[in-house]
């Protein structure tokens, strides 16, 4: 069934956003270039470029029931994290330029596999692109929910556009203190931005329809950083209070990527210790929602990824 309701919300937003390409303040970084002809602090320009596309299998259990979560990891990044697990393609332009055409493609091709969703990983920086892209998509057919997966560094005016069109947030918060966040990730204004933007998230989606095969919702995702236990405590317990019905994953994959060995505090994985004592907080704070498993599982990393398989550009 052709969702012209979507179409329609489409239509309204993405030229204003193409517009501000030219001089570009899509996210807090507010590079205020052209992009047609620089690239940002993100890496790239006005070309969209996808990393790889696939049936992911490894997001949160409502997120990929039938074939798995239709998963699109774009390049580039506006967050440069010094433990980047998908540093190859998010510090770095690598990937295969697409056009909107050969994206909403890519959409319409993952929903035919069976894919439960169509997840956006990193889609700040190329948001008018995907919008064209998701409009031409919707018109050819595409009518399984839109997950919008974010590292949470997002301007809530533009999140604010999105009502109506995205129909799952999957948000990040990675930091609490701005000096921790200017430390690791390069945005000392991180906890601002996030918070400002995921309460507008949660102001568009407060309660989860159905957690079993979530068509609608919000998930706060947290990576749990060693010796950080207490910021991850402050972060829990911000949560508890902003957003209760938000449900709240906690993962526990963390691994030393990247430039990691440069901050030796960070370049380990979280002790057993840390783990038992944060999975203890979450029950206490009674979050709804997953505890990662104390398994670090290195092959989700998007390190290991396959680039995109020409079958989708079909
Ligand atoms: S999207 Fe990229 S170019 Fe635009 S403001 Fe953000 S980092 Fe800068």
């Amino acid at each position: 069934m052709i969702n012209s309701r979507k179409i329609k919300a489409l239509e309204k937003i993405a030229k204003p956003l193409n517009d501000r390409l030219k001089e570009c303040d899509l996210c807090p970084r507010n590079c205020k270039i052209d992009r047609f002809k620089q690239k940002g602090f993100c890496s790239v320009g006005s070309q969209m470029i996808i990393y790889t596309a696939f049936l992911h299998t490894g997001e949160e259990p409502p997120l990929i029931t039938g074939k798995g979560s239709g998963t699109i990891f774009f390049s580039g990044c506006n967050l440069k994290c010094c433990y980047c697990q998908n540093y190859k393609f998010s510090h770095t332009p690598e990937g295969r330029i697409v056009s909107e055409e050969e994206c909403g493609r890519i959409m319409l091709n993952l929903q035919k596999k069976g894919a439960a969703n169509i997840n956006l990983v990193t889609p700040t920086h190329y948001l008018p692109l995907i919008l064209n892209a998701l409009r031409i998509a919707f018109k050819n057919g595409l009518d399984i929910p839109l997950v919008y997966n974010t590292s949470g560094y997002e301007k809530t005016e533009i999140i604010r556009r999105l009502k109506g069109i995205v129909d799952v947030y999957l948000a990040d918060v990675k930091y609490i203190s701005g000096e921790t966040a200017g430390k690791y990730s390069r945005a000392e204004n991180y906890p601002f931005y996030n918070q400002e933007s995921l309460r507008e998230m949660y102001r568009q989606k407060p309660a989860v329809l159905d957690a079993d095969t979530l068509k609608e919702g919000l998930i706060v995702r947290h990576l749990v950083l060693p010796g950080h236990s207490e910021e991850t405590r402050q972060i829990l317990c911000w949560i508890k209070k902003n957003m209760p019905d938000a449900l709240v994953s906690i993962m526990f994959q963390y691994q030393p990527y990247f430039e990691a060995a440069k901050y030796p505090e960070i370049n380990r994985i979280v002790s057993l210790e840390e783990f038992t004592r944060i999975k203890e907080l979450v029950d206490e704070l009674g979050l709804p929602g997953w505890v990662q498993e104390y398994t670090p599982e290195e092959k989700l990393a998007g390190v290991y990824f396959e680039p995109l398989s020409e079958d989708l550009l079909e």
